[in-house]
């Protein structure tokens, strides 16, 4: 991406044909730094028609973040969100917990068009198209330690949940403890990251990515059955859709800060894609167990009937699979 970028491709948002001159002179560069800014775009999933004598239009439709129209969204406790917007970062997880250790107070959110470096756990890869996504951080202080922390992925599912299932999308479930499933299709991550002391305050940097139109060349660098809104036939106004999931948010951590995981607890167990079903959970080290998902509890932690009996996971890094 070139620093014009994504200066050049929100003129084309309108999906019109804009010559390479018109674009020039209206942002004051070259007609060659507007063909260098859109050089790289197909790599990062956007498709751009050049026509000699007509110019380039943007094939991909693509809603870019607007400060004025997320902030218009905004309501309740979530209108003191403090909102930082870029083009491009490496992770806004990243970003977001140096700023915590600079200080940054807590509601503070970095949103990215596009992360050259998403994460998922364990060091693994987030990947999104430009534009085509949500991917943000939001900064949340608490005063308890991370032990009462244990939930908190589990919550902010509950938060992206009923913002989904509100339009409409009611197939949407969740995957203990971080993702959302369609159809047993992953089409969200949570990836919490903690800072403080055991017994508090704690820093917690909540990192969300929602594929809202994951291009095919993205897809394909995913290792797993991936979705997204719009094949489930939800066609989001982005922006508006972010500020919905902010005001959720707000509302859950509020109500997570003073009473934890439990209020939440049943509706999460309600919406799990595996429950009561046969699974496989693996550790950190490999280690593997099998048995028949019970629930979560109170405090986020997964109960499985095993072979020799009822044991209760913790998240961070374990994975679950259906078994079989
Ligand atoms: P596990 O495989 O242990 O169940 P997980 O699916 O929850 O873990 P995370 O570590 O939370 O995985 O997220 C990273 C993984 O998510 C990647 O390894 C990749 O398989 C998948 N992934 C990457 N980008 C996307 C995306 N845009 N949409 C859906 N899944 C993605």
């Amino acid at each position: 991406m070139t620093p014009h970028t994504l200066e050049v491709l929100r003129l084309l948002e309108d999906g019109e044909f804009h010559s390479g001159e018109a674009i020039g002179r209206e942002l004051d560069i070259t007609r060659g730094s507007v063909s260098n800014a859109l050089a790289h775009v197909e790599e990062m999933g956007l498709s751009i028609l050049k026509v000699h004598g007509k110019g380039y239009r943007l094939l991909t439709p693509v809603q870019w973040l607007s400060r004025e129209a997320i902030l218009g969204h905004l309501s309740g406790g979530a209108r003191r969100f403090s909102l930082d917007i870029v083009d491009q970062t490496g992770s806004t997880n990243t970003d977001l917990m140096q700023a915590a250790n600079e200080g940054a107070p807590s509601a503070s959110v970095r949103v990215a068009e596009f992360q050259t470096r998403g994460r998922g756990r364990r060091g693994r890869d987030w990947h999104t198209g430009l534009g085509g996504a949500l991917t943000f951080s939001v900064l949340w202080r608490f005063d308890q330690g991370a032990g009462f922390l244990s939930g908190l992925s589990l919550a902010v599912g509950v938060a992206l949940l009923r913002v989904l299932r509100r339009r409409g999308a009611g197939d949407v479930m969740l995957k203990w403890p971080n993702d959302l499933l369609w159809r047993h299709l992953k089409l969200a991550g949570i990836l919490i990251e903690l800072s403080g002391d055991v017994m508090g305050p704690t820093v917690a940097v909540i990192g969300i990515g929602l594929n809202l139109r994951l291009p095919d060349a993205i897809k394909a660098r995913i290792d797993q059955p991936v979705v997204d809104l719009v094949r489930i036939g939800i066609e989001a106004d982005r922006n508006e859709l972010f500020a919905a999931i902010l005001v959720e948010l707000d509302n859950v951590l509020g109500v997570f800060s003073s009473e934890g995981f439990a209020p939440f607890r049943g509706e999460w167990n309600d919406a799990h894609a595996y429950q009561d079903k046969m699974v496989r959970l693996r550790m950190p080290d490999k280690a593997e167990f099998e048995g028949k998902v019970e629930g979560v509890a109170d405090d986020g932690a997964l109960s499985i009937v095993t072979r020799t009996g009822l044991r209760k996971f913790y998240g961070g890094e374990l994975s679950l699979r259906l078994a079989g």
